[in-house]
């Protein structure tokens, strides 16, 4: 059992996320994704897919990109 530490709730089936070389836990996945997922800078929805990234900065889509002005990017095939 762990804590989940977005929301702090303490629940048994809690599950933990490697990422950089940090140890996460959450209890759900909609805790993990409020942590961990990146916001896409044109439209600000969660990237809970691959998204793109250009110049450290995160998209949702290619479309998202090009608004901001990133026009090498595409969508994953
Ligand atoms: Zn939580
Ligand atoms: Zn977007």
């Amino acid at each position: 059992m762990a804590k989940c530490e977005v929301c702090g709730n303490d629940y048994e089936m809690s599950f933990e996320v490697h990422a950089a070389g940090a140890v996460h836990t959450f209890d759900s996945i909609e805790c993990a994704a409020q942590r961990m997922a990146p916001i896409c800078e044109n439209c600000q929805c969660r990237i809970l897919g691959h998204g793109l990234q250009a110049d450290g900065q995160f998209y949702c889509c290619a479309h998202c990109a090009r608004q901001k002005g990133v026009a090498e990017l595409a969508d994953h095939a």
